[in-house]
């Protein structure tokens, strides 16, 4: 059975309690959308309160560390996410491979981390716009998409993969369609590598400026099963578009 389109918001260091009634917002609104799966990423201050303030859609973290506990002053482990009422974690985004120095490996550790706590994992993959040029995309994509998904029992039905290039994030611009399909093409044919036919399964999602005005066209290329969304998905409205084009 073909899984039901995913939108997920990812507030990225943005947002106080007052955002809390974009996440009720998006919650009413996605009881009237039962053919979309709807979720959100706040930042980890607000993951307790979102919970509590929603009933239908899903609520993640942004990162989360590879050790359950221990001295590592400022982290969260996957459990504290668990705990505070996360379904889900989005690994290995690029602002966390670039700002953070996290690579692959560790980006897999944390996925693995995330399913030993119960959660859900969104893995973030995607090229800079150097590897694009210099024609290593789909190479770049592949090796990141092969070092970071879990191999923990099971992953697959807890597994998401994001393509987010990362010179479309927050830029306003987008792969070509065709370089979009071909992307989640390859990543599908590696996800089959890895898991066998369940790689078949893993839903594959498009990030990067995806707005009200492109999302519809992007939903619909092959292999592409929702859409990650930072800027766009701060307010309700916005969001709400893109979820309706996914609908
Ligand atoms: C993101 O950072 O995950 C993202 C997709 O950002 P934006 O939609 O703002 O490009």
């Amino acid at each position: 059975m073909a899984s039901l389109p995913y939108i997920v918001g990812n507030w990225k260091m943005n947002g106080t309690r007052a955002m809390l009634n974009e996440a009720r917002a998006i919650d009413r609104a996605a009881a009237r959308l039962p053919k979309v799966q709807v979720a959100v990423a706040p930042p980890a201050t607000l993951i307790y309160r979102t919970r509590d303030s929603v009933e239908l859609i899903g609520v993640g973290g942004q990162d989360c560390h590879v050790k359950e506990s221990g001295a590592f002053t400022g982290d969260i482990s996957a459990p504290m996410l668990k705990d505070a009422g996360a379904d889900f974690v989005i690994v290995g985004h690029s602002e966390r491979r670039t700002l953070h120095a996290e690579t692959s490996e560790i980006v897999k550790a944390k996925a693995e981390a995330a399913h030993s706590a119960g959660l859900a994992v969104i893995v973030c993959v995607g090229e800079t716009e150097a590897e694009r040029d210099a024609g290593s995309a789909e190479a770049v994509v592949g090796a990141q998409v092969e070092g970071s998904v879990p191999g923990t029992d099971g992953a697959v039905d807890r597994l998401t993969v994001a393509y987010e290039p990362v010179w479309a994030i927050g830029t306003g611009r987008v792969p070509s369609i065709d370089d979009v399909a071909a992307m989640h093409k390859a990543i599908r044919v590696k996800l089959v590598a890895i898991y066998g036919d369940a790689g078949a399964q893993v839903r594959i999602l498009y990030g990067g400026s995806v707005k009200a005005d492109n999302a519809a066209e992007l939903l619909a290329v092959p292999e592409v099963g929702g859409a990650l969304v930072g800027g766009a998905s701060l307010a309700a409205e916005s969001f709400l578009a893109i979820v309706g084009a996914a609908a």
